[in-house]
């Protein structure tokens, strides 16, 4: 059985960059940008106050200056400055031509139409340089980067209007299950709410993909005519369920008749051992068959299928494990690596969130991580760093 590591580099191996594309700026979130954002111009474009005050020359305090103008964002004043002069300037507004210093207004008083400053004043006090936060030409943002509020901001500050993304991936998730009925439906005897199409669903958009979710019976000849639907037009499919020995799990024998071929099946882990990837070579399109349970759906879909869909998009390697102590002792599973759902303390240190079996989906509301404990004897003690893959 392969481990964590073997089975998401098999997985990596297979996802290639989709095409990318060109998207209005404010639709870019969350997107992964597919080159590099460099500076059209410095920013600041201009020296501009950084306070409401009075554009001055240097010198020495308890001058008296005569107010010859004004300068305000947007509008910069229409005279020059010379000797024993002052323009009254507010935050962000250019600063005059032979002006080197501003001195804000609460520094000063105020008379008609003089100004006396109560405070000596340095050459570039209160001045915002050009250039001080980007300067023309450098790389601002660098390609593989997932695009937050910030990135965005600083893009359009450095010039941009549309910006070239990867393509977001179309992810078909197909919970398969004769249990399973509609989210709010009245139960019948033996049967459970589906969870898992909206919770992979989620968890697919989360990762900057399109999910469409169906839904289809233990039945092979339906299931199979299912495999095909996900198939068509997707570049990724997640299926939930079915991929155990039993007699009513059909999703192998559907993915072998639809031309998929099987990269691994079962992963030295717990929760998600059944796990099952492969890929269809007429087209490269990914197929993760992962446990109905939802909680091993869920911690095999953020080890697994996310880092694919990030990968489809061009996104830098996901580098959002860290390691982080055990608060606790955590039990050890002796043959398979167990990632346990944990909450990060104050302190950095990882506490188990709750009973940690694989149909306890709500010990992962309130947690930060998967922490992966490595499979031996006894516990592992409080103290001992461990590798903790993110949970959200
Ligand atoms: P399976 O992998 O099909 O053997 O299912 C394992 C367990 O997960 C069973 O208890 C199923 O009822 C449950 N399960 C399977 N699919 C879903 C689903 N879509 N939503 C919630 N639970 C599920
Ligand atoms: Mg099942």
């Amino acid at each position: 059985m392969l481990s964590i590591d073997e089975a998401r580099a098999a997985v990596l191996a297979e996802a290639r960059p989709l095409p990318i594309e060109e998207v209005e700026i404010g639709a870019a979130l969350g997107r992964v940008l597919a080159a590099d954002v460099t500076a059209a111009g410095d920013v600041p474009g201009f020296a501009n106050s950084a306070m409401d005050g009075f554009a001055v020359r240097s010198g020495p305090a308890d001058r008296t200056l005569t107010i010859v103008g004004e300068s305000r964002a947007g509008a910069p004043a229409a005279v020059k400055l010379a000797d024993g002069e002052a323009i009254r300037i507010s935050t962000g507004a250019m600063l005059p031509e032979g002006a080197d210093a501003v001195l804000q207004v609460e520094l000063v008083s105020e008379d008609s139409d003089t100004v006396t400053l109560g405070d000596e004043v340095a050459p570039g006090r209160n001045v915002r340089h050009p250039g001080e936060d980007l300067r023309a030409g450098t790389t601002v943002l660098e390609a593989g980067a997932i695009l937050g509020a910030a990135e965005l901001g600083v893009a359009v500050n450095a010039g941009h209007s549309t910006i070239s993304v990867g393509r977001r991936p179309r992810v078909a998730v197909l919970a398969t299950g004769d249990e399973l009925v509609d989210p709010g439906a009245t139960l019948g005897p033996g049967q459970i709410h589906d969870s898992n199409a909206v919770m992979l669903s989620a968890l697919v958009t989360t990762a900057g993909g399109r999910a469409h979710a169906v839904r289809v019976a233990d039945e092979r000849a339906m299931t199979e005519r299912a495999v095909a639907d996900a198939l068509d037009g997707a570049d990724l499919v997640v299926l939930s369920g079915g991929v155990s020995v039993g007699p009513h799990d059909h999703v192998k024998p559907a993915l072998a008749a639809n031309g998929v071929e099987e990269v691994f099946w079962r992963v030295a882990l717990r929760p998600g051992k059944p796990t099952w990837f492969g890929v269809r070579r007429s087209d490269g399109t990914l197929v993760f068959g992962l446990p109905g349970n939802p909680v091993s759906a869920y911690v095999t879909f953020m080890l697994f299928a996310r880092p694919a869909l990030l990968r489809l998009q061009g996104a830098n390697d996901d580098a959002r494990e860290r390691t982080v102590r055990l608060a606790v002792d955590v039990e050890r599973h002796p043959d398979r690596d167990e990632c346990v759902r944990v909450r990060i303390e104050a302190d950095g240190s990882a506490t188990p969130t709750g009973p940690q079996a694989s149909h306890i989906l709500s010990s992962l509301l309130g947690a930060d991580g998967l922490a992966v404990i490595p499979r031996g004897e006894g516990v592992l003690a409080a103290g001992t760093e461990v590798v903790v893959h993110p949970a959200r």
